[in-house]
């Protein structure tokens, strides 16, 4: 029996299986693991893939995270804040399409006048898109950042229940090489704790192929999701943008891209391993580095999809890395493309539910 094979046997996985399988370099073991992973999530999960409209309302960010195109250093960005009513109109139009979840992301921002903005925005959404199908409106999730877990608990109270935070590394050392010194990895770890306290399905995540960063790092990523026991994972591959300070990255970048591809496959996979049944989403990200990247990562155990939903006109002014995809892409034509590939691969779409993780409905039984 092969290394991977009695691994994969395994009712619980320590740190140095993760690492081996991560690891895992001849296309035999990688696809005993995926399959492995695809199972898993058919068992565990079910066949469906959940849709969030995603919806990138705000491009104005107080921090400056080296690795990404709207960091407040770089001052070639178009900064943007979409109407009230531009994101209501997204979130009503995912609602009637039967997305029945969206996600409101943005850049970071802590003053009073955004988070009003932001509470005003989730109510109106929760009011207007209630419908005999969806009693209670779409679920929001949020992806606006580190925030006091009084701003937490007024956006949960507005009616959001699921909240994405990455902590993007969980090797501090790595963490700090990628952040300037004011952003600080404990914070990050605190505001996680803080959005279970209120009450959040909560989601992290990490960018696989930061310079510097090990297969046992990644190993330790997943202990740690293991860990704090979360209810989402959505990661994706690190990818250079050229107006930022990691932009000295360029030609690794090029060098490793086809195995930063396939370990953020892989990370797909020994997440839904380990972690079981937690709902995944394969990132856009995926699709940036190759045209079929998002439903490989459904291939791999990811079960959600975040359709692009964000108005059109903003859309190029979102640049969080280079080669991003549908940027000029209506959003029905958008949806059509989606559902085509996600077909083409056997699965099937679920409409008008949330589509929370299994993990999450367990917990609150
Ligand atoms: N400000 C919020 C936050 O940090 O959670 C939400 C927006 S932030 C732009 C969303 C995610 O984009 C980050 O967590 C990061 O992992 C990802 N991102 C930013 N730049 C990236 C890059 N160059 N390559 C891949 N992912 C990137």
């Amino acid at each position: 029996m092969s290394t991977i094979t009695s691994i994969l046997l395994k009712d619980a996985l320590d740190r140095d299986d993760i690492i081996t399988l991560l690891g895992a370099d001849n296309p035999t073991d990688i696809e005993l693991i995926r399959l492995t992973a695809e199972k898993i999530m058919r068992d565990k999960c079910g066949p469906d893939v959940f849709y969030r409209g995603l919806i990138e309302f705000s491009n104005h960010c107080i921090c400056d995270c080296y690795y990404c195109g709207i960091r407040k250093s770089n001052a070639a960005v178009n900064r943007y804040i979409l109407p009230k009513d531009d994101i209501a109109a997204s979130a009503k139009w995912c609602a009637d399409q039967g997305y029945g979840s969206v996600v409101l992301q943005s850049g970071e921002r802590r003053d009073e006048a955004f988070i009003d903005f932001l509470a005003d925005v989730i109510a109106e959404i929760k009011s207007s898109t209630t419908s005999e199908k969806m009693p209670d409106g779409v679920g929001i999730t949020l992806s606006v950042g580190e925030q006091s877990p009084e701003t937490y608990k007024r956006l949960y109270d507005a009616g959001a229940h699921r909240y994405l935070l990455r902590i993007e590394s969980s090797n501090p050392h790595l963490f700090a090489s990628i952040h300037p010194p004011a952003q600080d990895q404990q914070t990050r770890i605190d505001c996680l704790k803080s959005l279970r306290d209120t009450g959040f399905q909560v989601g992290t995540g990490v960018m696989t192929g930061i310079p510097g960063q090990t297969v046992a790092d990644l190993a330790d990523d997943v202990l740690f999701f293991r860990d704090m026991d979360v209810d989402m994972i959505g990661m994706g591959p690190y990818i250079v943008h050229k107006a930022t300070p990691m932009n000295i990255y360029y030609d690794y970048y090029n060098y490793a891209k086809d195995e930063i591809f396939q370990t953020a496959l892989l990370m797909i996979a020994v997440c839904r391993i380990v972690l079981g049944d937690v709902n995944i989403a394969s990132t856009t990200a995926l699709q940036a580095m190759r045209d079929n990247g998002r439903e490989e990562g459904l291939r791999y155990g990811a079960n959600v999809i975040m359709p692009q939903t964000t108005p059109v006109n903003v859309r190029r002014d979102y640049l969080l890395y280079e080669g991003k995809p549908c940027l000029d892409e209506d959003v029905r034509h958008c949806r059509t493309c989606l559902e085509k590939r996600i077909h083409s691969i056997g699965r099937k779409i679920a409409v008008d539910v949330w589509g929370d993780s299994k993990r999450a409905l367990r917990r609150q039984c």
